[in-house]
């Protein structure tokens, strides 16, 4: 019998080795195991059981044995390590290394184990305590024996508790075997002790009986694919069609995984599954100790729970009867990893889906444009809800043309109609969300005299002023140094910060809103979980008029309070050269718009602009996803981007302009012969953000159609090749960004 085998330094191959005789039966794909590897022993991981090696038998070595500090990887999550290694190009090991949270991986974490006693010999129980009525010397067993006797097992601590307990007694009890002790692990308990009201499925309403009726049919194998997108507009009850189809699966003896993204991962929605599954329910998210980690995914791996929800990582939760994924807001860009193995969870979720043969649903109230051409073209079966569930109504939406507004009278940021409607909320004592649509875009240091305007000298992007705080800093690097007071280039003191941040957007809305309550919201201010969730709270006691922020509000945020929202420069993303950049804005004003609105009250939306025949804005003023998403990919197929074709970006790093370019160039040309006229090669050239932390940063990007051949190509020149001084290749397919 032959395994064979990755460990961490394979550089992306597997290993053939011979299993010993008293290993045949135990090992399988996935096993962890030790193997002889030149004059060392390695961990790793079998990947496969080949018939037979290209190497002779006599040429190859036996395992060592069973490696015990890790553990065994689910052969299906094993195949579709296999599937991501070579999708997307990274080596085997990365490949298989995402699988496991670090905290499991690295073998230091033991389970925290107690000693649970109980009585072993019932008949000598009873006769010491009996005795025990004369003999003084046997009181202090009979005690313990009495205590046990009621409670069934307890632990060594509520030993401890009775009083006059003897530990002596104890020990004699054990050592007599009239009681036993049993390790018991003890886990991580994650929710506390909070009480959470359980909750029943709520009676369907049409559209949602509708969607539940399909993935009946899915889930009993009558569709043809077992992949449902699930497009409801906010509110529309898509969470409530995610739980009660999570319940159709559990009846059925089946587990499910539920991915959010990491900033949806509140205690509102953790609430939600809590109060309908109970404890049967693991959460995976960024905040876990390694302890924690650890310990979930154990519950996980013996079958202790059958949920678990979770951001990116928790779809390799290691089920082994999957029944569903849940991927709730699919179209979210933070589904990508950002760095190797650079994978998109909501396309490896439907991989996952396709090797276990489970469901998958996809939900959100804007999918990607990736997903209704699957949706289109047949590959997804389509689920639509466009009424909301509750009584809420749409909110109502109006765009401003900030062209008309006169800056001379106030300021360009805030439109009249815009402050008006802010100081009837403060007047009605109703809340309102000021939203600025784009991250990272802040004020930025310019001189009067010379024009000169501040950069940071490791990026090539301009440094981003603080004026609390008086600095300048690096979004990309983290770069800080203190505002200069003058010019750095001509000396003259006539610096001047242009662009608008929300840190200004706040100091305005402080003078024009006087004596309102104002909280600002961004990922500059909030350092941390608690920062966000103590604006929250405020806002949610009705503390504040206003918030202000960035993408950070825009997102699954209930307050019925709430009824403005809005959009200070709403066609600020749509000049980005992204493709996605329509996508992207159509979302997020999609998004921060389900704000407005959300309780009994009718909410409206302000988006200013100043391009209000832009057709993306049109669309969004009008809620219209339909009309958008048609245009969008009409774009697409014009253009030939995804999903009309495949697309992968390389993207070389270093520290040498020079070298980084002549390595591209050379790169490119081993690539040339798998070019055709189906598959498009473009560049290599400078990337738009040239230079990152002091790296020169240069992109080829690869079109078309049939990658897989140019993605074996990719693969070798990669991984098996040496490059001068500090280059650094990446491959990422499936772009999401080409910045
Ligand atoms: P989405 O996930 O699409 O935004 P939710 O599932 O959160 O929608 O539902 C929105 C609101 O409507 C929630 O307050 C929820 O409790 C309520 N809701 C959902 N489904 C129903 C239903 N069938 N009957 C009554 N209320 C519902
Ligand atoms: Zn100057
Ligand atoms: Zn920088």
């Amino acid at each position: 019998m032959i395994a064979r085998v990755v460990t961490e330094l394979s550089l992306d191959r597997g290993f053939d080795y011979l299993v010993p005789p008293e290993l045949e039966s135990v090992i399988r794909i996935g096993s962890a195991v030790t193997v002889p590897f030149g004059k060392t022993l390695r961990e790793g991981v079998v990947l496969d059981l080949p018939a037979s090696s290209s190497y002779p038998a006599s040429k190859l070595k036996y395992i060592a044995g069973l490696c015990t500090t890790r553990a065994d990887i689910p052969e299906k999550l094993i195949e579709l390590g296999q599937w991501i290694a070579e999708y997307y190009c990274c080596s085997q090991e990365h490949a298989i290394r995402t699988l496991l949270p670090a905290a499991v991986r690295s073998g230091k974490l033991k389970h925290k184990t107690r000693k649970l006693f109980t009585i072993a010999d019932s008949a000598a129980a009873e006769k010491l305590i009996v005795e025990s009525a004369d003999k003084s010397s046997l009181r202090a067993r009979a005690l313990i024996l009495r205590e046990l006797r009621s409670a069934g097992t307890m632990s060594i601590d509520s030993l401890k508790n009775i009083p006059n307990f003897s530990s002596s007694s104890l020990n004699t009890l054990l050592k007599n075997k009239i009681i036993s002790a049993e390790e018991e692990i003890v886990r991580a308990d994650i929710f506390g002790d909070a009480v959470i009201m359980p909750s029943k499925p709520l009676p369907p309403t049409p559209d949602q009986k509708k969607a539940l009726k399909l993935f009946d049919d899915m889930l009993d194998g009558y569709t043809d694919s077992k992949i449902m997108l699930l497009h409801g507009v906010t509110n529309s009850g898509k969470t409530e069609v995610y739980l009660q189809c999570i319940a159709k699966v559990l009846e059925q003896g089946k587990s499910a995984i539920v991915l959010v993204p990491e900033i949806s991962l509140t205690p509102q929605t953790l609430r939600r599954f809590r109060s309908r599954f109970g404890d049967d329910l693991s959460v995976l998210h960024s905040r876990l100790s390694e302890r924690e980690r650890f310990d979930e995914w154990n519950r996980i791996n013996e079958g202790k729970v059958r949920i678990a929800i979770g951001a990116r990582s928790a779809l390799f939760a290691p089920f082994r009867n999957l029944g569903l994924i849940v991927v709730d807001e699919e179209h979210e860009s933070t589904y990508k990893q950002s760095e190797s193995p650079r994978y998109m969870a909501r396309d490896v979720a439907v991989m996952r889906g396709k090797f276990e043969n489970a469901c998958v649903i996809l939900g959100s109230a804007t999918p990607s444009a990736e997903s209704m051409y699957n949706a289109k073209n047949g590959k997804f079966l389509l689920a639509r809800m466009d009424s909301q569930a509750n009584d809420n109504a749409a909110p109502v939406m109006r765009m401003v043309d900030l062209r008309l507004e006169n800056p001379e009278d106030g300021n360009p940021l805030f439109s009249k109609p815009l402050i008006e409607a802010v100081r009837e909320r403060i007047a009605r004592g109703e809340q309102s969300i000021l939203f600025l649509n784009l991250r990272g875009y802040a004020r930025v240091m310019v001189c009067k005299e010379c024009s000169y305007e501040a950069w940071c000298p490791e990026c090539s992007v301009h440094y981003t002023y603080s004026k609390s705080r008086q600095t300048l800093s690096c979004h990309l690097c983290g770069n800080v140094i203190p505002a200069p007071e003058s010019c750095p280039q001509c000396s003259s003191p006539t610096v001047r910060f242009d662009g608008a941040g929300t840190e200004k957007i706040e100091s305005i809305a402080r003078a024009v809103f006087k004596g309102a309550r104002i909280a600002r919201m961004d990922s500059d201010l909030m350092r941390s979980a608690s920062d966000y969730e103590a604006v929250l709270e405020k806002f949610r006691r009705g503390d504040l008029d206003i918030l202000i922020g960035t993408q950070m509000i825009a997102k699954g945020l209930h307050f019925p309070n709430v009824t403005l929202v809005g959009v200070l420069m709403a066609d600020l993303g749509l000049s980005s050269p992204d493709f996605r950049a329509s996508e992207r804005t159509f979302q997020l004003i999609t998004q921060v718009a389900g704000r407005a609105g959300r309780g009994e009250l009718r909410g409206e939306v302000y988006l200013q602009t100043r391009k209000p025949e832009n057709e993306t804005l049109m669309h969004a003023m009008n809620l219209d996803f339909a009309a958008f998403s048609t245009y969008d990919l009409e774009f697409r197929e014009l253009f030939r981007y995804p999903p009309f074709t495949r697309l992968i970006a390389v993207w070389f790093k270093g520290s040498n302009e020079e070298e980084v370019a002549a390595c591209a160039a050379d790169f490119t040309e081993q690539l040339r012969p798998y070019a055709h006229e189906k598959i498009r090669l473009a560049g290599p050239g400078a990337a738009p953000i040239a230079r990152i932390k002091g790296k020169f940063r240069y992109l080829l990007t690869i079109r078309g159609e049939g990658l897989k051949v140019i993605r074996q190509a990719l693969k070798v020149l990669a991984f098996h090749r040496k490059y001068p001084g500090d280059i650094e290749i990446s491959i990422d397919v499936d772009p999401q960004s080409l910045m």
